[in-house]
């Protein structure tokens, strides 16, 4: 059994046939689309360094207009500021109630990562279909379509991209391309779960939807992890349950809530910083001693200033999405268990919502509040088999 396809025809026709769109007419929000799609594809092709820098070139010499736009991105970022500033009475109660409480955590020794986890291609594939089984039925045939038709790939062993997993889906032919980092374990096999999930949330965008809002939903909304985040912590649960490299699993569930909390602590210190520094986010430019003062300038906030991070690993976006991802999924799949019609009528709603950005209603809209909400999370968190622990304050 092959997972990895190690044949790039399917990738490079699909590369020639995008470079053929710039010859039809676009408007200019579908041909910077497409241009941002051709580069990140030539960029995980296995193409040699130099094949890869004279594509590269020959695009940004031709398209040097949108070159400025990728280059820049400096309108994604706003928006995102734009929206946080908007909304940051919103993050500052949502997360002062969820970061308030007192949390425990012992974090296992992790000795036994390097006990021999080998999993071969046919065992991660079986592996995959019993959980898909299980959780996701709908989305076997996708798989299954994912590997036949040679569209799941190996990232570069030595890749500069520092990242576990991709995946690009192109809206213009509704095809899709998943880059993996394949380590042959449960990791590789989390990654590819986590991908997969992207696709599914891809795939179940209404036909009609405009393609403004499909591109924003990508570029500028708050919920883009939720759902790969609820396909990867479900599959944890799932090796968890089944007794499949138990520890490991538990291992990384325990991760999965660390980076959530590590994500809203992040949050929650780029909202208590003064609108000035947060604009074109000068934080990051900012020494660690300028950011603390601000930040002690503000009798609401206390934080250790010897945990304090360095300021430009601050990143909006990543603690956004990231943070908000892991959250709900956590809170979707914890429904679930309770009580699938309470989640079915959320979650059919959420893939809704989930297409606006970020509206300050979003708890009511769905069915619950924000109290609600944060304690099904704690519960879920206190009910796992991870070393952290929540005690509530509240009750
Ligand atoms: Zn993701």
């Amino acid at each position: 059994m092959e997972l990895f396809s190690k044949n790039y025809d399917t990738l490079n026709e699909e590369i020639k046939k995008l470079l053929e769109e710039f010859n039809h007419h676009h408007n200019y929000q579908e041909t910077s689309y497409i241009f941002l799609l051709l580069y990140t594809m030539i960029f995980f092709n296995n193409y040699n360094e130099k094949e890869k820098i004279n594509y590269t070139h020959k695009l940004s010499k031709n398209y040097h207009h949108f070159q400025n736009k990728l280059e820049s991105q400096n309108k994604r970022q706003k928006y995102f500021l734009k929206d946080f500033i908007n909304n940051k009475e919103f993050y500052q109660k949502f997360l002062y109630l969820f970061l308030d409480n007192e949390k425990e955590i012992y974090m296992p020794a992790d000795d036994y990562l390097y006990d021999d986890n080998f999993l071969t291609e046919t065992d991660m594939y079986e592996i995959a279909i019993d959980f898909l089984k299980n959780y996701h039925p709908t989305a076997i045939n996708l798989f299954n379509e994912l590997i036949s038709n040679k569209r799941l790939y190996l990232l570069d062993k030595d890749n500069q991209y520092d990242c576990q997993g991709i995946s690009i889906y192109n809206f213009l032919y509704k095809s899709y391309f998943v880059f993996i980092a394949n380590d042959n374990d449960i990791n590789s096999l989390i990654s590819i779960m986590h991908e997969l999930g992207h696709i599914i949330d891809d795939i179940n965008i209404p036909i009609n939807t405009p393609n403004k809002e499909i591109y924003d939903y990508h570029f500028k909304s708050t919920y883009i992890e939720v759902i790969s985040s609820m396909y990867e912590k479900e599959f944890i649960d799932f090796l968890i349950k089944e007794n499949i490299n138990p520890k490991v699993a538990s291992l990384y569930l325990t991760n999965y809530y660390q980076t959530m909390y590590d994500d809203f602590e992040c949050l929650n210190l780029l909202s208590y910083l003064p609108n000035s520094l947060l604009q074109n986010e000068k934080y990051k430019t900012k020494d660690k001693f300028k950011i603390t003062e601000a930040l002690l300038e503000n009798p609401d906030i206390y934080f250790e200033q010897s945990e304090f991070l360095n300021p430009n690993i601050l990143d909006l976006k990543t603690h956004l999405n990231y943070g908000y991802g892991k959250f709900f999924a956590t809170y979707f799949s914890s429904l679930r268990k309770e009580s699938y019609s309470d989640f079915q009528s959320q979650f059919s709603k959420f893939l809704t919502l989930r297409l606006k950005n970020l509206d300050s209603d979003i708890f009511k809209n769905l069915g619950t509040t924000m109290d609600l909400a944060i304690s099904q999370v704690e519960s879920e968190i206190n009910q796992s088999s991870t070393k952290i622990k929540i005690k509530s304050k509240q009750n």
